[in-house]
């Protein structure tokens, strides 16, 4: 047997070489899933199948590179590189560009991100002169996108009543018509939004059975990971594909469906077994990721919702630390609780940045998490949130560069027709977009012909449009030799765009200007990386490709040591030593929106699964009193979900406890205030029931040491101050206020405090005995 097999266990294996006809793999979080499917492809090349005819699907492009770098490791490089793996939306986007004419599109087509798809809707809203707070852009885009992820065209839309009902009781009478206007333009625009990738994927291969058949013959063996989060679309398309030679593997874990808001079915886990014909179902009970003390946890939770496949997981790894319980004042607290304790574990156990993981249900939690590892100097990295791609320097230049690929692009053209400005006014531009609706044409081929159309405008005004469109038609001349970079390169100097953000000085400038820079640093690792990849060259294409389905996770910047910061919805998959989950609080998870039916709860504790199960060695649920929401303080109780955990499985800190564990970090909170002084807000919450202080007796609490501290060097060596030995001038750095300058010290014993002037805090006096501070 291959020697790679070994390292399955027994149940791992059978799913492995079973190669033929429909199966499933159900199996809890961390019982290798993943791992199944990567050896799977292995074991099926190494049988003779070409690569050719296996499509995998993942749920980001980065799974996906890394399943295929195992997958080479196993079976050589060049093999691994006709493997067709990646997410839905980059391997249907492909296969659209293949057949595009069939839908009338061009095959450069345009993919529209959320932002372009929110211009666009705002600038109908404004055409049609509806209230803009009641057609709020975002809202009339998800609605739209439900429609799209339910196959429901505008055709449709029009032909079924309910619909039209359901949106004009929710005060929007006039959805059909946005959609329709949006759908028309988006088509005019060449341009397809992420939902479409989707649907016009279905609806090629519904209408045109000879397509079809191509890629199923095409696509002979298909697997899928992460099947419980597949929408209806994407379900129909697997359907679809797999329905002639019905060699399909999925593998997914109905206890980790957490897409539900955005129309993942859960039914398409749980009816796979009626949707072919003998379909072979195979269990993996083994959790080979964490500790007992994380699975067994986890199990506790998971066991809670009604709405389940019964499954084992269990393990044979150590017992491990037992799940912390932290409760924090504020949420500001919580972050320096996290900061310390990353800070602190990091050094006792010799641990790197990336050896931890920070989670949160929303996005905006990141800010104060960020506030204290910054303070503490811990380099981190946010996933999610506005991407690079989407900042507005860099879309300014991709969006010049889209014009070259796709002149007919609408909301790429608005962007950069007047920046840097050319003296083309928003008067001209309404000229404009009101003559193409009218002649159905792209504002582009308006401007080209504009000597034969009717519309009234100086001599001037016409020199400038025209001046650019020569402008971006010099651009598409050079397109045809210049690789990505290289036209880049030209295309940000002529185009007056280096030259317009050079202008400005300020800090933000300054970042704008080094952001173009890392674009294209990027884009020439790009091309040096398209030589890895059969039939790649490295063009514009390739690249405005890869930027448009880079899913969150894709946008890694090298491998340096940073700690992760992520929403828990998209650390699906992944898996850290030591992982914080944050902001346990009722009304923010679960959050507040998520609570009144038992099936949005149920969701959202099967995300506290996601998160607590993304944990190898040793889990932290933190919460805090109260917290800044919208701006205000609001007082919160702790999540339902922690409670839930079976208590033996957790330790729960009080804040007493926190005090004995580390006296200095309440020091801190406070600045020169004796830890044994501090008032905690009577807590006025309820405890758990099943809360368990643990008693620990106060000397048995080690203060740090020289020992297990770094030791003491005059050079850039850290110092911990406990002995006093600070000198004016000294440069030291505090946790809370960052870096300062020692002015004055006074008093003795005991007593000492220092005068220290802060570079962001201004002056302050601490008390030596309890201020942390590193002198550097
Ligand atoms: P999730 O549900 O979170 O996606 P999964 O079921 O896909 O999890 P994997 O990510 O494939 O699980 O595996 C979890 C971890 O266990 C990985 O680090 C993997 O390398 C390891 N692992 C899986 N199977 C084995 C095995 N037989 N021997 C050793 N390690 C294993
Ligand atoms: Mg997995």
């Amino acid at each position: 047997m291959e020697k790679y097999l070994s390292q399955l266990n027994d149940a791992q294996l059978e799913p492995t070489i079973q190669i033929d006809g429909p199966m499933i793999v159900i199996a809890g979080a961390g019982s290798g899933k993943t791992r199944v499917l990567t050896y799977r492809i292995a074991y099926m090349m190494s049988k003779g199948i070409d690569p050719f005819n296996i499509l995998s699907l993942t749920f980001t492009n980065k799974a996906a590179r890394e399943m295929k770098e195992r997958i080479a490791s196993i079976v050589g490089a060049s093999e691994a590189k006709n493997l067709w793996m990646g997410t839905f939306h980059s391997i249907f986007a492909k296969i659209l560009r293949i057949e595009s004419d069939k839908l009338g599109y061009p095959s450069n087509f345009t993919i529209y991100d959320a932002q372009d798809s929110d211009k666009l809707i705002g600038s109908i809203i404004r055409e049609m002169q509806l209230d803009k707070d009641i057609y709020k852009a975002k809202q009339v885009r998800s609605r739209i996108s439900s429609y799209k992820n339910s196959l429901i065209t505008v055709r449709a839309y029009f032909q079924n009543p309910e619909l039209k009902e359901a949106d004009a009781m929710a005060r929007r009478p006039r959805m059909g018509d946005i959609y329709k206007e949006y759908v028309d333009r988006c088509f005019k625009a060449g341009a397809m939004d992420f939902d479409d990738l989707l649907l016009k994927t279905n609806e090629l291969l519904t209408r045109f059975p000879e397509v079809l058949a191509k890629y199923q013959n095409r696509f002979k063996y298909i697997l899928v990971d992460e099947y419980q989060d597949t929408n209806h679309s994407q379900y129909l398309i697997v359907r679809a594909l797999s329905d002639k030679f019905q060699n399909i593997c999925v593998v997914g874990d109905d206890a980790q469906s957490i897409y539900a808001f955005r129309g993942a079915n859960i039914n398409n886990i749980l009816n796979f077994q009626k949707d072919y014909d003998d379909v072979k179902v195979f269990r993996l009970e083994q959790n080979y990721r964490s500790t007992k003390n994380i699975v067994n946890a986890a199990n506790s939770i998971i066991d809670k919702n009604q709405t389940k496949l019964d499954k084992i997981v269990w393990t044979a790894n150590d017992e491990g630390g037992k799940v912390m319980v932290h409760r924090s004042l504020t949420d500001g607290d919580e972050g320096r609780y996290v900061a310390s304790t990353i800070f602190e574990t990091k050094m006792n156990q010799q641990l790197n940045n990336s050896d931890f993981a920070i989670l949160y249900r929303t996005n905006a939690q990141s800010r104060s998490i960020e506030d204290a590892l910054r303070k503490r100097d811990i380099p981190y990295r946010i996933y999610g949130g506005l991407s690079f791609y989407q900042r507005k320097e860099i879309k300014d230049v991709l969006s010049y560069l889209r014009l070259i690929i796709n002149p007919a692009d609408e909301e790429a053209l608005k962007r950069v027709i007047n920046f840097p400005p050319r003296g083309i006014g928003q008067t001209t531009m309404d000229k404009l977009i009101v003559a193409a609706n009218g002649y159905k044409r792209s504002i582009f081929e308006v401007i080209k012909n504009i000597d034969k159309t009717d519309i009234r405008m100086n001599a001037g005004t016409k020199t400038k449009l025209q001046n650019f469109v020569t402008l971006i038609e010099s651009f598409q001349v050079m397109n045809q030799s210049a690789d990505v970079f290289e036209l880049a390169e030209h295309v940000t100097k002529s185009s007056g765009l280096i030259r317009e953000f050079g202008k400005d000085a300020t800090p933000e400038g300054v970042t704008r200007m080094e952001n173009i820079e890392e674009l294209l640093n990027g884009m020439k690792d790009f091309v040096e990386g398209q030589k890895e990849i059969a039939d790649a060259t490295g063009s514009l294409a390739e690249f405005l490709e890869d930027v448009a389905l880079a899913t969150d996770l894709d946008n890694e910047k090298g491998d340096e040591d940073q700690v992760s910061l992520m929403t828990i919805h998209l650390a699906k998959g992944l898996e850290f030593p030591h992982v914080f989950i944050v902001g346990l609080e009722e009304d923010l998870f679960p959050s507040a929106m998520s609570m009144n039916t038992r099936s949005e709860l149920e969701e959202e504790r099967r995300l506290f699964y996601v998160a607590l199960t993304r944990a190898e060695k040793q889990a932290y649920l933190t919460y805090a009193l109260s917290r800044y929401r919208w701006g205000k303080l609001v007082d919160s109780d702790p999540s339902r979900f922690i409670e839930e955990i079976d208590e033996q499985y957790l330790e729960v800190l009080t804040p007493v406890e926190e005090r004995r564990i580390n006296p200095m970090l309440s020091a801190d909170i406070f600045g020169d205030v004796e830890p044994n002084k501090i008032r905690y807000k009577p807590a006025k919450h309820p405890t758990f029931k099943k809360t368990k202080t643990v008693k620990k007796e106060p000397e048995k609490y080690q203060a740090p040491t020289q020992k297990n501290l770094k030791p003491v060097t005059k050079s850039g060596g850290t110092t911990n101050l406990f002995d006093n030995k600070l000198a004016v001038g000294n440069v030291v750095k505090h946790i809370r206020f960052g870096t300062g300058e020692v002015l004055k010290i006074e008093g003795d014993g005991g007593d000492v405090k220092a005068e220290i002037k802060f570079q962001h805090g201004g002056v302050k006096k601490l008390l030596l005995r309890f201020a942390k501070l590193e002198v550097i």
